[in-house]
């Protein structure tokens, strides 16, 4: 996963600091040390809610279950059909 915090001050590019757990620690820019953002508040910004994760997981899923069943019921009634 490329997530990248960019330095609004000298443009560098770096990798967000997603191996964090602290919530209140400071990502700063290793090119010239500027305060960006704390890993909570670009958590926030960046990642997802986590309903939405649920909904578009469910929603994948439940168009999974409707591919596979109708091949599964096709099969199981043609197969009735010529026993
Ligand atoms: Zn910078």
């Amino acid at each position: 996963m490329g997530y990248q915090v960019s330095c609004h001050r000298c443009g560098n590019h770096q990798n967000a600091p997603l191996d964090v757990h602290d919530d209140w620690e400071e990502i700063s820019c290793m090119e010239c040390g500027e305060f960006l953002d704390t890993v909570g508040n670009w958590k926030d910004a960046h990642s997802p809610s986590y309903a939405l994760q649920m909904l578009n997981m469910s929603r994948t899923l439940t168009l999974q279950m409707a591919r596979e069943s109708q091949p599964l019921n096709d099969q199981h009634i043609t197969r009735r059909a010529t026993a």
